[in-house]
């Protein structure tokens, strides 16, 4: 089976979050197991473009409204990355170095889904899945199906997965005109609430469609920003696959980015090598259990409500507890977490930047990694948690909750709460410190954490079954 990954992220290429974990993933999975899968992203001026090998496998060109663009379609040369990584480059629009944040986004990434099928369009094939992710490539099942264009396309199954329904891409009506001749008699399709919403789109006009956790998908039908009830009427083509990880990125045992190798027979020395070096580096105290936040800090993720948090636990239990931040988003967040860094010097810290490889340190080292998200697709930092034997701290919600047994039930390892509150973070953060304290039960769950299987193997199988049904 040929499948086409059509997205706007994809590691290591461009990461802004687990989206490009998953489209860097999923692909090498589909093609150990014996398919062609392939990953279109736009061709952003980032480190990875810059440090390979490329060849140029087509050039084109395209309208859009009075706007005329011309595209280039580029391989990386030399298969690393387990698949064929195709970008597309639009001179003033996708030549920048971040994914999003642009004010014409809207621009940049409509006419980066009309050069994937300007392209597509062009082959002697036709592929057999054009599976798309989230909204910057939810247009496109629309566009295959009903730009005069692009008939040759029209009856290849699509699936879209949703990564994350909070964002929509909305766009006023007037950029319609955006989109290459289509039979305006379905306009019906794009529109919600009188903007055209391409995740709406996309989930009417997708053979499939798909979130990143069951229980994500579950949560939808009662609050999607606003597409709950178009959750509701479209079930029957709906469901949830639970994000795997990759193995070969993310295994303690190679991982290159972390101080010391660790797997899960000497997991209590590896730990405590990577912890210390944490320690060193953010002058925080060695023998106390450090607690960990990493992500973007965005109300999502209830990152609002750490500072205030970091700040009463600190107060209320001196010297029995460290923390550590690594994030970047809101700058009232950013402000209030680096405003804690004088006050409680030894015992918490924050890097408020992106960093890939600290990310893994701190997986490494860390003895838990709160995550009290208000929304969770799936969450992969929990997973990598576990992996890495870091006992998660984690809110009942979307992928949290399919992923994330708490120590007090059967089998459990995790330490989960119901709400995105002070005081359930308070609770926990208590539970942490009494658990970090009992050595005994920590080395228990530290090994059934380890030996958890989340590799992709399962949720790869699982799209493969999708896309058997989507047509
Ligand atoms: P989301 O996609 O909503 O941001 P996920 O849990 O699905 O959340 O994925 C987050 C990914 O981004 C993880 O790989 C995490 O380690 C990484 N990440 C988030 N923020 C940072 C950061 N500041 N530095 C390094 N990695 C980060």
């Amino acid at each position: 089976m040929e499948i086409i990954h059509v997205s706007a992220e994809c590691y290591p290429m461009a990461k802004v979050g687990g989206l490009a974990d998953v489209v860097g993933a999923l692909p090498k999975y589909q093609n150990e197991e014996g398919h062609i899968a392939k990953v279109v992203v736009p061709m952003y001026r980032t480190k990875f473009l810059y440090d390979n090998e490329w060849e140029t496998v087509h050039k084109g060109s395209f309208a859009m409204e009075q706007m005329n663009f011309d595209f280039t379609v580029i391989k990386e040369a030399t298969n690393k990355l387990g698949f064929d990584l195709y970008c597309i480059d639009i001179y003033g629009l996708l030549d920048r170095e971040k994914v999003y944040g642009y004010d014409d986004d809207t621009e940049r990434f409509t006419a980066f889904q009309i050069a994937v099928l300007e392209w597509i369009n062009k082959w002697e094939h036709l592929p057999d899945i054009i599976h798309v992710h989230d909204h910057h490539a939810a247009l496109i099942p629309f566009m295959m199906q009903y730009c005069f264009g692009y008939g040759k396309l029209k009856n290849i199954p699509t699936v879209l997965t949703i990564h994350n329904a909070q964002y929509q891409g909305w766009m006023p009506w007037e950029k319609a005109a955006y989109i290459p001749a289509w039979d305006t008699w379905r306009w019906g399709l794009l529109d919600w609430d009188n903007m055209v919403n391409p995740l709406a789109c996309g989930i009417k006009c997708a053979h499939r469609v798909n979130t990143v956790s069951p229980g994500y998908m579950q949560e939808l039908m009662d609050e999607a920003n606003g597409l709950e009830g178009l959750f509701r009427a479209e079930s029957a083509k709906c469901s949830g696959i639970i994000n795997g990880i990759d193995y070969k990125v993310w295994d303690p045992a190679t991982d290159t980015y972390i101080m010391d190798n660790f797997s899960v027979k000497d997991a209590e020395d590896g730990k405590a090598m990577n912890k210390k070096k944490l320690c060193d580096d953010f002058g925080l105290e060695f023998d106390l259990p450090l607690i960990v936040f990493i992500g973007r800090l965005v109300q999502e993720k209830a990152a609002d409500l750490l500072p205030a948090a970091f700040q009463n636990a600190l107060s209320m239990y001196p010297g029995r507890v460290s923390f550590l931040v690594l994030g970047n988003g809101d700058k009232t967040v950013e402000a209030g977490l680096t405003a804690l860094q004088n006050n409680f010097s030894g015992y918490y810290n924050t890097s408020i930047t992106y960093n890939e490889k600290l990310s893994h340190l701190m997986y490494a080292g860390a003895d838990f990694l709160l995550m009290p998200s208000r929304v969770e697709p799936c969450g992969l930092n929990q997973l990598y948690a576990l992996r890495y034997g870091t006992v998660p701290m984690v809110r009942r919600t979307g992928g949290l909750k399919d992923t994330v047994i708490d120590i007090d039930e059967k089998g459990g390892y995790g330490l989960c709460f119901n709400h995105a509150s002070l005081t359930d973070i308070d609770i926990t953060i208590q539970r942490a410190m009494e658990l970090y304290d009992d050595k005994k039960k920590m080395k228990e769950i530290r090994k059934t954490m380890m030996e958890i299987n989340n590799s992709w193997t399962a949720s790869a199988e699982k799209y493969l079954e999708l896309y058997q049904t989507a047509k």
